[in-house]
């Protein structure tokens, strides 16, 4: 059995859980080491410290290039310590077997998904992702800015409370919107302004879209000079009747905006979009071409593999609002909220309506063991807190504990059993995928 691990064609090889070592990303919308999530995780991950006063966003787990994670050295997986560090993508070129074949038939010899952590301080860019033709296109045209030809649908599951720009309002709101927001009006023109008035439910889902996306496009293509005066107009007229009545939700949201990117656009556009908050177990989806903005909290998020995004606000990055106001859909309404559905007494299922992925929240008292049946995909753990034994098949058992990242290959069924309350997550593909025919 000992030397039998050295072999990388050994058969049982598929049958082991390879401990991976994760990349983090410091974006500057990242909370500070201390404080974040993701920090304390990539230090536990890595064997390493964070630096306090650093931002720490997101942690990758998965093969994207930009972020890539590597197989952590063993015997029993015959990588040394000390050779060429080996990447989770190029383990899996030489083992494709362990993705199974329905995965590889599908999408070939990579992870369909990027698993990550997210710890978010100030907001995120109003972006966009584009559907799989369009991040063809924007790929084809502009290689350096659009770096990835695939698309990138994706699922924020709330490990804090966690907020969000997401889709836009109903008309009705926006209507409301026009009546009490001077600012909006000033940017969209009193012939906007009166052409979404005029517009009404009767006129057909067809005809609003329409109207919407021509007033946001103006809205959104002002000239700089013309929305930073309206940014500062607001401003001091949000201040000035916070002195005499209560700022509603999104009022106190856009101060709170306008704090950490004066002067944005992305400012104003809050007005146009749902302020979504979610609690812990919470989880949010969003298809391609929707617009949004990760506001505050922490957050496990699952995508297809791909780092695609149109930016257009809230962001010292390259915008493309052209780009951006021509690809979105305009639906409008709230999103809907994932709430998780139990699959056994400790494991809750996000499906989200993407053969890409799903993600699993397990969280298990002291002591107890729960089983993950062999599925025809590969799944990745990623151990939040607490410690406990996972085998994998028939094999032997091996610890696992918080900061913890282990690759299960396809058809494995795992069990883990708890020396402390343990809590982790699993990322695999969608089982709906993988059970259709
Ligand atoms: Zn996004």
């Amino acid at each position: 059995m000992e030397a039998a691990g050295f072999a990388m064609k050994n058969p049982r090889e598929e049958e082991k859980l390879q401990r991976l070592q994760c990349s983090v990303q410091n974006y500057n919308w990242g909370r500070l080491g201390e404080e974040s999530q993701v920090a304390r995780l990539f230090a536990l991950n890595s064997g390493s410290r964070f630096e306090p006063g650093k931002p720490y966003a997101e942690l990758w787990i998965g093969t994207h290039d930009s972020g890539p994670s590597f197989l952590v050295a063993s015997h029993e997986n015959g990588i040394v310590d000390g050779s060429e560090e080996l990447t989770l993508k190029s383990w899996l070129s030489r083992n494709p077997n362990v993705l199974g074949d329905k995965v590889l038939k599908k999408w070939g010899c990579d992870l369909p998904f990027l698993f990550k952590v997210l710890s978010v301080s100030k907001a995120l860019s109003i972006q966009a992702h584009p559907d799989k033709e369009l991040a063809w296109t924007l790929h084809k045209l502009q290689p350096d800015v659009y770096k990835d030809g695939n698309h990138k649908p994706e699922m924020a599951l709330a490990m804090t409370d966690f907020q969000a720009l997401c889709g836009f309002i109903t008309l009705k709101e926006l209507k409301h919107v026009l009546h009490t927001v001077p600012e909006v009006v000033e940017l969209v023109g009193t012939t906007g302004a009166s052409l979404v008035l005029k517009v009404s439910d009767q006129d057909g889902q067809e005809r609003i879209r329409a109207v919407l996306q021509e007033v946001f496009t103006k809205f959104m293509s002002e000239s700089k000079e013309k929305v930073t005066e309206a940014v500062n107009r607001l401003k001091s007229r949000l201040h000035k009747e916070s002195q005499v009545r209560q700022l509603t939700d999104k009022e106190k949201l856009v101060l709170q905006l306008e704090r950490q990117y004066p002067a944005d656009v992305g400012v104003i556009a809050a007005f146009f979009l749902n302020h979504v908050k979610l609690n812990p177990g919470e989880a949010l989806y969003l298809g391609a071409n929707e617009p949004h903005a990760y506001l505050y909290g922490e957050c496990i998020e699952c995508m297809a593999t791909s780092d695609n995004v149109v930016r257009a606000g809230l962001t010292p990055k390259y915008i493309d609002v052209k780009t951006l106001c021509s690809m979105l859909t305009y639906k409008q309404g709230s999103p809907e909220i994932l709430h998780g559905v139990p699959i056994n007494p400790y494991v809750t299922r996000y499906i989200p309506p993407f053969d890409e992925f799903e993600v699993d929240c397990c969280i298990l008292p002291q002591g107890e063991t729960v089983t993950f049946p062999a599925v025809p995909g590969p799944s990745i753990f990623l151990v939040v807190t607490g410690k406990g034994l996972m085998s994998a098949g028939s094999l032997e058992g091996l610890v696992a504990t918080e900061g913890n990242v282990l690759f299960a290959a396809a058809n494995t069924k795992i069990r883990i059993t708890s020396a402390s309350k343990l809590h982790l997550y699993r990322t695999g593909v969608n089982s709906r995928f993988l059970q259709a025919s």
